[in-house]
């Protein structure tokens, strides 16, 4: 049942939240009017392809789509793409897009993602300096990706990764610069990344650790040449790809006086600081069964969680349970699949062998599993969630052998 106050409800952000908001209160039963704006001029598209099979010319703009063009159309569902939302008015209850178009809401959900984090050094707005975040984005890194070329990439995480893994498919020759003293420092254990590294160097990619990037140079056209190190060491290169991490795109939240810290604050059902203001995705901090505090996660699976909490709450459902925080990574041959938050736990138990490309790393905080990472592991994935999910206790000789079934383990 619709609550009866909302008859209008304005999206800020047609990306992966946002489209998901809007198909979900359709799907839900919603009847009232549905705005989606998005600044950009595509229709809304899946982000994880643009450095995967998008980038490598393995899909096509159709095949990007989160839904058919036919779709919005159809379900009743007003779109406003090309133009942001440049204010926001919590007391009026209206959204202000860049043209002047004033759109009146009862309920705002804001969905606007997080934006690439600039590299702070001379050089950095060279030509053939590219950051990706969106679609343009990665149509311009594929025409600089060509064979024989030089990609020099700063910042070893995944969308790092994933670009030089995508690199080495289209003959592009490709080296990662890391400023900390391993790859994916922020967001894996130190035996997937040791993996991954070695990995990577088979097939050509250097990572370069505690690699302080303090310059990049350029010719007399100003196209960039090379990226120069805190000691001295210059990659020549014909492109850089910058991949140092993204900030939530807080600005049309902070200045409506919603509360903002390093992401907008929404509780377990998307609310903000302001009755009728949600938020999804990338630019929240929400909170997490097991892991106190709140979070900044950049995944799909959290921003379309977030989606169906907040359609429930429109729609005056029961709030549902919290998923376990999970995300993906394609490399090469690799999946890699990764659920809870590795920062949270205080040892780390390995089940079965990287050398055959397929294993499991367990994190436990005391003897709770409160992460997994799994390399071409799906069955053990599955199972991994549950034990985070229930917050089993485990006996780590037990995890750690794989001739015991891991189905065994979950109570
Ligand atoms: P977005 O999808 O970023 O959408 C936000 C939209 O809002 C954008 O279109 C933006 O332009 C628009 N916007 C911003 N401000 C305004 C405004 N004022 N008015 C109107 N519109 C506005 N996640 C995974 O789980 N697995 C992966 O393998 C993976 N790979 C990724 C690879 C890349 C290259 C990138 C960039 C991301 C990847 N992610 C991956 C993360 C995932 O794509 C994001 O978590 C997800 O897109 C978040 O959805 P969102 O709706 O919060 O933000």
């Amino acid at each position: 049942m619709t609550h009866p106050d909302v008859r209008r409800v304005v999206i800020v952000g047609a990306g992966h939240g946002g489209a998901n908001v809007a198909a979900l209160l359709r799907q839900h039963g919603y009847d009232g009017t549905i705005t989606l704006v998005g600044d950009e001029t595509v229709w809304p598209y899946q982000r994880p392809p643009l450095s995967k099979d998008y980038l490598k010319g393995a899909m096509s703009d159709d095949d990007l789509l989160i839904k058919p063009k036919d779709f919005y159309a159809e379900q009743r569902i007003d779109i406003r793409f090309g133009d942001g939302v440049q204010v926001v008015d919590t007391s009026a209850r209206t959204v202000t897009l860049g043209g002047g178009e004033v759109i009146g809401y009862d309920a705002l959900v804001i969905a606007t993602g997080a934006a690439a984090r600039q590299l702070p050094v001379d050089g950095a707005d060279l030509e053939g300096v590219h950051y990706l975040r969106n679609h343009d984005d990665a149509l311009r890194l594929g025409n600089a990706t060509v064979p024989g070329a030089r990609l020099v990439i700063v910042g070893g995480g995944y969308v790092g990764l994933e670009v030089a893994a995508s690199a080495r498919h289209l003959g592009a020759a490709a080296v990662v610069l890391e400023r900390e003293d391993r790859a994916l420092a922020r967001v894996a254990g130190a035996d997937l990344a040791g993996f991954l590294a070695g990995y990577h160097a088979e097939r050509g990619t250097r990572i370069c650790t505690s690699a302080d990037v303090v310059r990049l140079d350029g010719d007399e056209a100003g196209k960039v040449t090379a990226v120069v190190l805190a000691d001295g060491t210059r990659h020549e290169c014909d492109a850089v790809l910058v991949g140092v991490g993204a900030i939530a795109r807080t600005e049309i939240a902070e200045a409506a006086g919603i509360a903002c810290d390093g992401g907008v604050l929404v509780d377990e059902q998307g609310l903000t600081s302001v009755a009728g203001v949600y938020a999804v995705g990338d630019v929240t901090r929400r909170p997490l069964d097991h892991f106190p505090g709140r979070h900044r996660l950049e995944s799909i699976p959290s921003a379309v969680e977030q989606a169906k909490q907040v359609v429930g709450h429109i729609l005056g459902e029961a709030a549902r349970p919290h998923e376990v925080p999970w995300f993906w990574s394609d490399q090469y041959d690799l999946k890699i699949k990764i659920a809870g938050l590795v920062g949270f736990a205080d040892r780390a138990v390995l089940r079965g062998d990287p050398a055959s490309g397929k294993f499991a790393v367990f994190h436990l905080s005391g003897d709770a599993v409160v992460a997994v990472e799994t390399v071409n592991s799906a069955p053990e994935f599955m199972v991994a969630k549950k034990l985070i999910a229930s917050s089993a206790h485990v006996d780590a000789a037990q995890l750690a052998d794989p001739s015991v079934s891991l189905r065994d383990l979950v109570s």
